[in-house]
């Protein structure tokens, strides 16, 4: 199949390479970042020379108006979009936002899926990515095979702006999850407890999760590089709450723990999102 693959960072470059691992053939093009080592692809000069020559054009950009701009720029993705294109956006962003594309997809008879992704930079180059679908059945059909060379956990959540919703939906928990395990820890350390121990015994039980599994073995060990950027979460927070806002929906934890990303350095692991909750404690875990 000719695919168009537009951004090639953390998460694009090894999704792409497994494509053109599985016999595809990539189209590129690139702003600023030279073509990722062992990935093949032919770089053209703009967004819609890409759309011109695919049948398939997959986003992996970092926010909202990085996806409106590659799409609807003067050489943007819908200058050239030929009708029966599937566009395939797998960024996380505005789920509001995402309705608006796909009504524009769609009035140049191209066909829309959301399908956003968990389980990170290891996920993208295991090719083990969770991936989260919105839109009709029949674009989510055509991309599956697509979707099983990238993820394993490959679920249609619903219509248009689904796979967007149920990705923030999966934010807002590891959110609340890594404060949740912040505020336990701090509170056993400042107790005189060892958190590396309190942490030992809870894994075995209720109140284990991968989160005090992998994150609280961070927080411990004070192994902050990324891993996942704590401004990249801060973002999808920022989304999940403009949303809330538009339902009527009240998320107060959520906007507590976007609130306490705001007094972290943003461009480390989320995990370090425990310093907010060490500087609030006056006390440093280990
Ligand atoms: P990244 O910043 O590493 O990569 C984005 C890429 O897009 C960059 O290479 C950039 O050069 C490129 N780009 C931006 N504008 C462009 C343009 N106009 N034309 C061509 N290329 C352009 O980000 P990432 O970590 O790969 O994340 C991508 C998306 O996936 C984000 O929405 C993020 O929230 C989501 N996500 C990331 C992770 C993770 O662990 N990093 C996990 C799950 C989901």
């Amino acid at each position: 199949m000719k695919i168009g693959f537009i951004g090639l960072g953390v998460m694009g470059a090894p999704m792409a390479r497994h494509l053109a691992g599985a016999g595809h053939e990539i189209a590129t093009t690139l702003n600023r970042s030279p073509l990722p080592q062992g990935l093949t692809a032919k770089v053209l000069s703009s967004p819609t020379e890409v759309a011109e020559v695919s049948e398939v054009v997959i986003l992996m950009l970092p926010d909202t108006p990085d996806v409106e701009r590659v799409l609807t720029a003067e050489a943007g993705v819908l200058a050239g979009l030929k009708p029966g294109t599937l566009v395939i956006d797998m960024s996380t962003i505005s789920p509001i936002a995402t309705r608006r594309f796909a009504e524009a997809v769609a009035e140049k008879g191209g066909s829309y899926l959301d399908a956003p992704v968990s389980g990170g930079q290891v996920g993208a180059e295991n090719a083990s990515l969770t991936i989260m679908v919105g839109g009709a059945e029949t674009d989510h059909d055509r991309a599956l095979p697509l979707f099983q060379i990238m993820g394993k956990n490959i679920t249609l959540v619903g219509a248009t702006g689904a796979g967007q919703i149920c990705k923030l939906a999966n934010q807002i928990i590891v959110a609340l999850n890594i404060e949740a395990v912040s505020e336990a820890l701090v509170f056993a350390s400042k107790a005189g407890c060892d958190p590396a121990r309190v942490r030992q015994a809870l894994m075995g039980g209720f109140a284990a999760s991968r989160v005090l599994e992998v994150h609280g073995e961070r927080m411990i060990k004070r192994t902050f590089a990324p891993g996942f950027r704590l401004k990249l979460h801060q973002k999808d927070l920022t989304l999940a709450l403009d949303s809330a806002k538009a339902l009527g929906v009240s998320l107060p934890n959520t906007a507590t723990a976007q609130e306490l990303m705001s007094a972290c350095d943003r461009d480390q692991d989320h995990s370090s999102l425990v310093k907010a909750l060490e500087a609030l404690a006056c006390h440093q875990l280990g």
